[in-house]
């Protein structure tokens, strides 16, 4: 029977979502088929044609419904990697073909760790830029590299005119748009070249998988980033890419409980004494809100705020009975990380706080009273 429908009104976030990448129906087809584990897979005589999928380090049905899902999404074409640095690796790499690179200052520390100590000793000039604030000079530059919202600053820088001053000096921009995630904003429809990810955080869900992809509009960068991919190894599992794309089926509801979450936590956090310096883009009264407001779509649930001390994140996180102690964000568990550990220039107290999927009333009480054992010492 025909089931009438108006394909004139496009599909909201939870639809794309549910719907992404999933095959059409076939009778007897299972309706969640599970992931092709397979490394090689049949060649057929000689004379046949090579089938698309004839080695898993190359392609993968699995592969290939994820990065369906996820490329309608960012509005481009997708290619997954194993994990969100293996995504940033193949990024710098086809940049530094082009030029120099230039890196976040305050963005994801691994990123410009790569750049100096793998890339730098190549010849490749490696230069950085705050989220905010004076940019350099992008003469020579073939890459740059942005990160809005910044982790674990919450900085947002504007990516259009970003993406016109690379242009300008002959550079592709990509964006780390993980913490934004592809429903939050979007990159390439902003002028950036590739939108890259670790989807190891809210896009899988569940902190359980270590995923990453790249997006780009432009059909040679595309096949430069799957040519990277299998020949640099960064596969992901097919196990994996399964995992995550179940978890992106619920990436809108999860968002939006992690969005309001965060909103509740803010309120919280701007009237207690012991936390100082509350950043989150979504809040009417951060500095990034007018521009985040214009360029990206909705919120999400990665906030920071500061401490007085390390000690005070100890009590902090001892008298919170929800609060994970734990690096990694996005996930359905709220989880607070210090981000001065690992070598971020940051104060001792400076906590990214990733706001998870509980209840809203919950975890402001809980909260609220971690940070009132902070007062009481
Ligand atoms: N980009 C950002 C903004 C991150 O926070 C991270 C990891 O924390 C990465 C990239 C790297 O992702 P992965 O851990 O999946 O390699």
């Amino acid at each position: 029977m025909a089931v009438d429908h108006d394909d004139t009104v496009p599909d909201g976030d939870g639809t794309r979502c549910v719907h992404g990448g999933r095959r059409e129906a076939t009778t007897g087809a299972p309706l969640h088929p599970g992931p092709v584990l397979s490394a090689p897979f049949h060649l057929g005589l000689p004379g046949e044609p090579t089938p698309t999928d004839f080695y898993g380090r190359a392609d993968n049905p699995t592969w290939r419904a994820l990065e369906e899902a996820i490329g309608e999404l960012d509005g481009g074409e997708c290619v997954l990697f194993a994990s969100g640095m293996a995504a940033i690796a193949a990024v710098l790499r086809i940049g530094a073909t082009r030029g120099g690179l230039v890196l976040p200052s305050d963005g994801y520390y691994q990123a410009r760790a790569l750049a100096h100590s793998e890339l730098g000793p190549l010849g490749v000039a490696i230069g950085e830029a705050p989220t905010v604030g004076e940019r350099p000079s992008l003469e020579g530059a073939g890459l740059v590299l942005a990160e809005t919202p910044s982790n674990p600053g919450l900085d947002v820088c504007d990516i259009a005119a970003v993406a016109g001053a690379a242009h300008a000096a002959g550079a592709l921009l990509a964006v780390d748009n993980t913490t934004a995630t592809p429903l939050g904003q979007s990159p390439l429809a902003l002028g950036a070249d590739f939108t890259v990810a670790s989807d190891t955080k809210a896009l899988s869900g569940h902190g359980d998988v270590l995923l990453g992809h790249v997006s780009t509009r432009d059909a040679e960068l595309a096949a430069a980033l799957r040519t990277a991919r299998t020949r640099g190894g960064a596969a992901p599992g097919p196990f994996e890419t399964w995992l995550a794309h179940r978890g992106l089926g619920t990436l809108d509801l999860r968002l939006a409980r992690q969005a309001a979450n965060a909103a509740a936590l803010v309120d919280v956090l701007l009237a207690h004494p012991a936390a100082t310096d509350v950043r989150w883009p979504g809040h009417p009264a951060d500095p990034a809100h007018a521009l985040a407001s214009r360029q990206m779509r909705r919120w999400n649930g990665v906030l920071r705020f500061t401490l007085p001390s390390a000690e005070a994140v100890g009590r902090f996180l001892a008298a919170s009975r929800l609060t994970g102690s734990a690096t990694s964000f996005g996930g359905l568990q709220s989880t607070a990380d210090r981000r001065e550990r690992w070598g971020d220039a940051v104060a001792p107290g400076l906590l990214r706080y990733s706001a998870g999927c509980e209840d809203t009333a919950d975890l402001v009480a809980d909260v609220r009273g971690a940070l009132d054992a902070v007062l009481a010492g």
